[in-house]
């Protein structure tokens, strides 16, 4: 008889990347725990994490087999893997022999492994010949990756989770690491127990359980990020309590920061924000008595149509500051998927090559041509998450490939994605779940594996990478994504693509990185296997990895000093509210749910937390528009209307309401899609939508 196995994994939701140890029973029952000795996590697991095993064997959504339909007229129907690539395959090859290669596009996933990921952008950028491949990270941290280059030289987070024990200052801008990057947050939690001294400063228009734990609250209004970060900024020059020393040395362009930072006075900025002066001069002062600073944001700052000036603003505090390539200091993004860090190293994304490598570098293009030996890469970049679908609309692009994300519930304004999907020539979804609402606009639908079920490597917040292996079979015909991958490529009758496992793909993309910045040469699945997890770079075979990077300040930009960057715009650029909208919404996520549900609304004690979706809204609004706790209400913006009870508190400030994104169409039907409301900006350079910011009203539902 079989003996009970264990298998250490990684948790497959949010960018923390917790360890988990998987334990097969005789029966091949899992259970799960968290991995005692593992860095990231020490044996702890939050709720959502805690639960994957229910996830894993619970196979009652899985998508089984491939399923394809002829038209649109007709339904799905059971195919096989062979007739489901010579169907892709000669759809893609006559679409873009018809329309060129930049009419068809990839749409992937923070979800993907490295090794999937990797092997889309070969396929699309170096053999179709199309930059037009995104990734649902671009709704995510974008703008995070815009805000470190433009600063660092390179998307290149400088820390690790060991110096949160390090640090005495905390700045937590527009993030509820409580409830989204739970394992974090207890191990600040922790720190601060253990250190009272430990101060930590929140920024958010909303009370939340993070605020909780904070010394000061800033409860800015929405969108004015800029301007208190600014006003911070001023007051350190003002009152000299910069590290000149560093910033001489280390850094560019101070004067930029410094113009921008005294356009507003702290009294005007304080109005702008609504808050008080002496709150702003009460950050600043804390900040500025700290001796190890770290500032955390993700999604607050990052979803914003100014959102790479919201970073940069925020990354200036650590310029002024000294704060950085230190232990216990420096600027962190959080990430919000469990590998889009190794989406951003491989170049997922349609504006990036692999190994940090840009589009717009005619070296870094060869570079990336010679190694793949396929067709000459574009130095354009290609479509964006939302101008992919803008493009299917207009007919610009007529194939998609969707892989392991569920953009009909989760890209603003769902309702223009639905209509575009329903007007493209070609839907390929590639996915593991029918609870998928995208699953019904695909022409060709494909089983993938999922967790656990196929080997691979993901790369967390602190630059970790971990190896993930197999410790299940896919059921019935699902396969792992990259061997999908590799097999449409080889039916496309493109040459490179003759593998015969992950690993092969792995030892390719780390050969690749040899000698840039990210270099992991020196890494294979063996010695993930045998020595556990590393942070990047590890360039050679004995090197142990680099959890801290910049100590000796020798920065990637041209002229390797780290760079000050005054924002281009104060003030929001989002839709204006009105009389008729005069609300703002603010969407975000709960604790116990992740993305659009496909997992966690299978694990019926996750909903035991929050079952439903509703609108927090102030008690003064409430009040205004005659609303009592639970009443049903209608939000409505410019661009639909969502159906939802309403939860009235005073955690929220008067004139702002939340609305959770997970939820797609409960009740048959899709009144409670967040994105039903959303709205098109996105900011311009990092092109990550506007979430955080939309004008609506709200209106007591009437039962017709
Ligand atoms: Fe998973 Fe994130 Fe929870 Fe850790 S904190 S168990 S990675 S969801």
């Amino acid at each position: 008889m079989q003996k009970k196995e264990s298998h250490n994994t990684i948790c497959s939701y949010c960018g923390v990347g917790c360890g988990i140890t998987v334990s097969k029973d005789i029966r091949g029952t899992l259970s799960v725990h968290g991995t005692e000795d593992y860095p990231v996590n020490k044996g702890m697991l939050c709720s959502k994490g805690k639960n994957l095993n229910y996830v894993a064997q619970d196979i009652s959504d899985r998508i089984l087999y491939p399923k394809m339909r002829w038209s649109r007229n007709h339904s799905l129907q059971k195919t096989t893997w062979d007739i489901a690539f010579k169907r892709a395959a000669a759809v893609f090859k006559s679409i873009i022999d018809k329309h060129g290669p930049d009419s068809v596009g990839f749409y992937v996933s923070g979800q993907c492994l490295t090794e999937e990921y990797y092997l889309a952008n070969k396929l699309t950028k170096g053999f179709i010949g199309t930059n037009n491949i995104d990734t649902n990270s671009r709704l995510c941290m974008s703008s995070a990756v815009v805000g470190y280059k433009k600063t660092l030289g390179e998307d290149a987070v400088p820390i690790s989770y060991d110096d949160i024990e390090l640090a005495d200052c905390f700045l937590i801008a527009g993030a509820n690491p409580a409830w989204c990057h739970p394992i974090l947050f207890r191990r600040l939690e922790k720190h601060k127990e253990d250190n009272p001294k430990v101060k930590v400063l929140v920024v958010d228009p909303r009370k939340t359980q993070t605020s909780a734990l904070a010394d000061q609250h800033l409860q800015i209004l929405p969108g004015t990020d800029v301007i208190l970060f600014n006003a911070i900024a001023r007051w350190l020059i003002e009152r000299k309590k910069i590290d000149t020393s560093f910033i001489r040395k280390y850094t560019s362009n101070f004067e930029a920061c410094k113009q921008s930072a005294f356009q507003l006075t702290l009294k005007q900025a304080a109005y702008q924000c609504g808050i008080t002066t002496e709150e702003i001069k009460k950050a600043a002062k804390l900040i500025s008595n700290s001796k190890r600073f770290i500032s955390m944001w993700t999604m607050g700052l990052n979803q914003s149509v100014i959102g790479v000036d919201k970073n940069v603003a925020l990354l200036n505090i650590s310029l002024l500051t000294g704060q950085l390539g230190k232990p216990g200091c420096g600027p962190f993004s959080l990430t919000g998927q469990p590998n889009a860090m190794g989406g951003r190293e491989v170049g997922g994304m349609a504006n990036l090559l692999a190994a940090h490598r840009d589009l717009g570098n005619s070296q870094h293009r060869k570079e990336v041509e010679d190694f793949w030996g396929g067709k000459p890469i574009k130095k354009e970049a290609g479509l964006t998450a939302s101008e992919m679908f803008n493009a299917l609309e207009s007919g610009k692009l007529k194939a998609i490939w969707i892989i392991c994300t569920n953009p009909v519930v989760s890209l603003p304004n769902a309702r223009k994605v639905e209509a575009a999907l329903e007007k493209a020539n070609f839907v390929v979804v590639q996915d593991i779940s029918h609870k998928s609402e995208t699953t019904k606009y695909a022409d060709l639908l494909l089983p993938a594996a999922g967790w656990l079920e196929k080997e691979g490597t993901m790369t967390n917040s602190e630059r970790r990478i971990s190896y993930l292996p197999k410790v299940i079979d896919p059921p019935a015909e699902a396969m792992p994504d990259v061997e999908i991958l590799w097999r449409f490529a080889q039916e496309m009758g493109y040459k490179g693509f003759d593998y015969n496992s992950a690993s092969e793909v792995y030892d390719e993309y780390c050969l690749m990185t040899k000698g840039t910045n990210i270099d992991i040469s020196g890494l294979s699945y063996e010695r993930l296997r045998k020595e556990g997890s590393f942070q990047w770079p590890v360039p050679h075979k004995l090197h142990k990895g680099t959890p801290r990077l910049f100590q000796n300040h020798d920065y990637y930009t041209s002229n390797r000093k780290a760079h000050f960057n005054a924002p281009k715009k104060l003030y929001n650029q989002s839709e204006q509210t009105n009389t008729e909208y005069p609300l703002i919404l603010n969407t975000g996520r709960v604790r116990d749910q992740w993305h659009t549900r496909t997992k966690t609304g299978k694990v019926k004690r996750l909903l035991t937390h929050i079952p439903i979706p509703y609108l927090e809204m102030n008690k003064v609004d409430a009040f205004l528009h005659g609303l009592k706790e639970d009443d049903v209400v209608v939000v409505s913006s410019r661009r639909g209307s969502v159906r939802v009870k309403v939860k009235i508190n005073f955690d929220i400030r008067e004139k702002v309401v939340f609305l959770p994104m997970h939820w797609g169409k409960i009740l048959k039907n899709d009144f409670s899609r967040a994105n039903n409301i959303t709205n098109d900006l996105v900011d311009p350079i990092s092109k990550e939508p506007d979430f955080k910011y939309c004008a609506v009203k709200v209106e007591k539902y009437e039962k017709p």
